[in-house]
C-alpha cells in the first residue's frame, strides 16, 4: 500500500535532513517536491495546492528555523497535515446507537467491491457482539444474490432470502419485519450497482434510503480508480448525502490519491477500509496512523491490536505456564512462531514497525521471512521430542538426520540452534532482570 508515495516522501525528507542549516528557500524546495509527490499519487489538484499551503504556512515561520531539528519539525507539519487531510480528530465510527434493527447501507458503482465489503462488515459486527442481517437488495443481476448467499454461508451469517424480480424497497422493508421478529438488530443492505452512475439507480436508492431512513449510508468505493473514485464519491454524496465511505483494494493501490482526497474534496469520512479479498481484510480507517504509514514511520498500534485479536487468551496463558516450567526450549519458541504466523505474513507485520519497511528494502536478496519461518518450523518439526527439551543432545549424526528430514542442510540447522542458544541467553538474562528491568532495556 502506498509504498511509491512512502519512498518518495522519504526521498525529499532526506535531503532536507541533510542541509546543515534550513533556510526558507531549502523549505519552499522541499514544498515544490512534495506537490510533486502528492500531484504524481493522483491526489486532486485542489488538495495539494491547499495541503502545501497550509504546511507552507506553519513551515516557513521563524520557530521552525530557528529550532534545533528545523528539518524533523517540517516532517512533523507534513504528517500532521496529512492526518488532517484524511480527517483526523472527527469521529470515524459507525453509528449504531439506535432501536434495532438498525440499518446501514452500502452503495457503490459495479466491482467496487460492495457485495464483499459487506459480508467483510458482518463478520466485523458479529465479532462486536451484533447480530447482522444480510440483505441482498440488488434485483437486477440474479448473481448479485447468489453471491451474497454464497458470502453469507461461508460466515454462517443469515442472508435475507430475497426472489430475484422483487421490488427492492419492499424487500428492505421485508427483510426489516423479519429482523424484528428474528432478533437481528443490524440490517446489512447490499443495494443495486450499475456500471456508471444513472438516474435510475439514483431514484432507486433514494426510496430505500425514505423508507428505512438508515443510520449509515456508506459508499464502497475502489481505490484503485483514484480520482474516479472521488467523482463517485461527490455525485453519491449530492443524491444521497452519504455518512461515509469505505475505501476497497487499498492493498493494491500503489498511489493513494483517492485516500488522500476523498474526504478533503466530498467532506465525508472515510470510515473503512478494505485490505485484501479475505473476509477479515476490513479495517477502521485511522488517519493519523494511515499518514504515519505513508510517511514510513510505521503503526505501532494497528500491531498491537493485530497482535491483540490474533492471540487467544487461554492459549497464552497456557503457552506462558509452559514457559515458565520447560524453560525457553525449541519446543514453546516453534509454538510461540505459530502465534506469531496468526497475525498474517511476517512481511505485513515488519511494515507496521517504523522503519522495517525501509530496512527490508535494503535486505534485497535475503530470504523471505514467511520462507525462512517455514524452515526453521520444519526443522523443529523434524526433531524427536526429547531433543526439541534438550537441544544439547543433538550431535553431528541427530543433526544430518534432522537436515534430511527437514529437507534442509546441516548449515541450516547449525545456524537455527546457534541463534536459538542466543535467544535463550538473551532470555535468562532477562528473567534475571526482572519486569522493572525489562522496562529499563526498552527504554521505558
Ligand atoms: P460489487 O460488484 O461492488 O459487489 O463487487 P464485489 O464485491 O463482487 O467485488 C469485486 C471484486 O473486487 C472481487 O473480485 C473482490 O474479491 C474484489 N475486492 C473487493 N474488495 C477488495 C479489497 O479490499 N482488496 C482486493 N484486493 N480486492 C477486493
Amino acid at each position: 500500500m502506498f509504498d511509491n508515495l512512502t519512498e518518495k516522501f522519504d526521498s525529499v525528507f532526506k535531503k532536507l535532513r541533510g542541509q546543515g542549516r534550513l533556510t526558507e528557500d531549502n523549505i519552499q524546495e522541499a514544498l515544490r517536491e512534495v506537490r510533486l509527490v502528492l500531484l504524481e499519487a493522483d491526489v486532486n489538484f485542489k488538495v495539494v495546492k491547499d495541503f502545501v499551503a497550509a504546511v507552507r504556512e506553519r513551515a516557513v515561520g521563524q520557530d521552525v528555523l530557528k529550532s534545533l531539528t528545523p528539518a524533523q519539525q517540517v516532517i512533523k507539519i507534513v504528517r500532521e497535515e496529512l492526518g488532517r487531510l484524511m480527517g483526523e480528530g472527527t469521529d470515524n465510527s459507525l453509528d449504531l446507537a439506535a432501536r434495532p434493527p438498525v440499518p446501514i447501507m452500502l452503495c457503490g458503482l459495479q466491482g467496487a467491491g460492495k457485495t464483499t465489503t459487506c459480508g467483510k462488515l458482518a463478520l466485523s459486527l458479529r465479532k462486536q457482539k451484533r447480530n447482522p442481517l444480510l440483505v441482498p437488495a440488488d434485483i437486477y443481476r440474479p448473481a448479485a444474490i447468489d453471491q451474497l448467499k454464497t458470502v453469507g454461508r461461508q460466515l454462517g451469517i443469515e442472508v435475507y432470502d430475497t426472489q430475484p424480480g422483487q421490488d427492492p424497497v419492499a424487500i428492505c422493508e421485508a427483510a426489516r419485519r423479519y429482523a424484528e421478529l428474528n432478533g437481528f438488530d443490524t440490517l446489512i443492505l447490499d443495494t443495486a450497482g450499475r456500471l456508471h452512475i444513472d438516474e435510475a439507480l439514483m431514484g432507486e436508492l433514494g426510496r430505500i434510503k425514505a423508507s428505512l431512513a438508515p443510520r449509515e449510508i456508506l459508499l464502497v468505493a475502489d481505490a484503485m480508480t483514484g480520482q474516479d473514485a472521488v467523482n463517485v464519491a461527490e455525485s453519491f454524496d449530492a443524491q444521497l448525502q452519504l455518512t461515509g465511505v469505505v475505501l476497497t483494494k487499498l492493498d493494491g493501490d500503489a498511489r493513494g490519491g483517492a485516500a488522500l482526497s476523498i474526504r478533503a474534496v466530498t467532506g465525508k469520512p472515510i470510515k473503512l477500509v478494505g485490505l485484501g479479498e479475505k473476509m477479515d481484510a476490513l479495517e477502521v480507517f485511522h488517519p493519523d496512523r494511515m499518514a504515519q504509514r505513508i510517511l514510513g514511520m510505521g503503526d505501532v498500534l494497528s500491531l498491537i491490536e493485530k497482535a491483540e485479536a490474533a492471540i487467544d487468551k487461554d492459549q497464552a496463558a497456557k503457552l506462558e505456564q509452559r514457559l515458565r516450567k520447560e524453560g525457553f526450549t525449541l519446543e514453546t519458541f516453534r509454538d510461540q512462531l505459530q502465534s506469531i504466523k496468526k497475525m498474517g505474513s511476517l512481511e505485513s507485520i515488519l511494515k507496521l514497525i517504523p522503519g522495517a519497511g525501509k530496512a527490508m528494502k535494503q535486505m534485497k536478496g535475503m530470504q523471505l521471512p514467511d520462507k525462512e519461518m517455514k524452515k526453521i518450523e520444519a526443522i523443529i518439526n523434524s526433531m524427536t521430542p526429547q531433543e526439541r527439551r534438550d537441544h544439547k543432545m543433538l550431535n553431528g549424526s541427530r543433526r544430518l538426520r534432522v537436515a534430511k528430514g527437514s529437507g534442509t542442510t546441516v548449515q541450516d540447522v547449525n545456524q537455527l540452534l546457534k541463534r536459538f542458544t542466543e535467544a535463550q541467553k538473551m532470555m535468562k538474562k532477562m528473567q534475571q532482570l526482572g519486569p522493572k528491568g525489562l522496562k529499563g532495556l526498552m527504554g521505558r
